[in-house]
């Protein structure tokens, strides 16, 4: 068995995500090669051939797929996926983008977003946001496979030695093009990788008191999220939401705030290690799965939580 994994990367680095599916595909078992499509990845393809457990890296450096536009990344995946027998990328909206687009040329089905590996060709996957877990047995020749991040311990990122192999490959669909990308800039951790995210909901009442949480954030070290009836309010950018249609989040401290905990909500959060909620309201149902609950009007607990951190 060898297993293709796609590297998550924006040509410069290597996206932690992509330790997070190679430790997916260690559960496989089986050699490992991870794929670098893009353009100058070359500092890319360096860390992904120190990754513990990657034999080769396999580096696809085009202009076609300078910027991973799914219609010219997925036919690459889908030549070179054939020899292979499974094909795993993170459950990130790039993964998500070029996966189904992989399975379809190759006429197979797709296993998403799976949390643990069973056996070669038997996975667990979360279904009905969160509330299910189907265990899903495939018999396709090769399995395309997205990985929930959150369900794996990342591999190491140093104790490899791949080799690195260049592929001569190039797709041009000539059917997209890159108009040019928007990318909200942050001093503070990545959502998806923080080890502490405090998300603030509707309570918050309008964008302005988000400041609340940016201060006691920078005083934790953590990542700022929202539940989608803030991000839809306008008070927060919609990268921000956390849940069944925004991130998904597993860090060690989850601080829901003025959220009630819809099970939209939940699903993007309920796997955090320590969940604490501050909420007005004792009936709220986040306090149901919060391991430390605080009945208190957040105006006063923010800024006294933030004085005190
Ligand atoms: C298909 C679908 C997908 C969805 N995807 C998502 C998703 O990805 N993420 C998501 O979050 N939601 C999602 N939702 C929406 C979800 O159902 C809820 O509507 C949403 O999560 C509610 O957000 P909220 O908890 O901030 O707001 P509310 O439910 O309005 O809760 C606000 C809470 O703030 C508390 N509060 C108010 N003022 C204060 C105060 N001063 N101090 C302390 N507490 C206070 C209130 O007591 C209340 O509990 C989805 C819904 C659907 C149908």
């Amino acid at each position: 068995m060898t297993i293709l994994v796609i590297a998550e990367h924006d040509n410069k680095v290597l996206a932690p995500a992509t330790l997070n599916t190679v430790a997916a595909a260690v559960k496989i078992g089986g050699d490992i090669h991870v794929l670098v499509a893009g353009q100058g990845a070359g500092a890319v393809a360096e860390a992904a051939a120190k990754i513990a457990g990657v034999a080769k890296v396999l580096v696809a450096d085009n202009a076609a797929y300078a910027h991973q536009l799914p219609e010219n990344v997925a036919p690459l995946v889908a030549e070179l996926g054939k020899g292979y027998s499974h094909i795993l990328a993170a459950a990130t909206s790039n993964g998500k983008n070029i996966l189904p687009r992989v399975a379809a040329v190759l006429d197979v089905d797709q296993i998403s977003e799976i949390i643990s590996v069973e056996s070669a060709d038997t996975f667990k996957r979360p279904i009905y946001a969160g509330n299910a877990i189907a265990t899903v047995q495939s018999n396709a020749a090769v399995k395309v496979i997205t990985v929930r991040a959150t369900g794996f311990d990342p591999v190491a990122a140093e104790g490899g030695s791949a080799s690195v192999e260049a592929v001569g490959a190039a797709h041009d669909a000539g059917i997209s093009s890159f108009v040019g990308e928007e990318l909200a800039k942050s001093d503070r951790p990545e959502l998806t990788a923080a080890k502490i995210v405090v998300s603030g909901g509707r309570g918050m009442q309008n964008g302005d008191n988000f400041k609340h949480l940016y201060a006691l954030a920078d005083k934790l070290g953590a990542a700022v999220g929202a539940s989608r009836a803030a991000v839809d309010a306008g008070f927060v950018p919609n990268d921000m939401q956390v849940g069944q249609t925004g991130k998904i989040v597993a860090p060690q401290l989850y601080i829901a705030v003025g959220i009630s905990g819809a099970i939209q909500h939940l699903a993007g959060m309920k796997d955090s290690k320590v969940i604490v909620a501050i909420n007005k309201d004792e009936e709220a149902p986040i306090f149901q799965v919060a391991d430390y609950g605080l009945v208190a009007d957040l105006f006063e607990a923010i800024p006294e939580m933030a004085a005190l951190a």
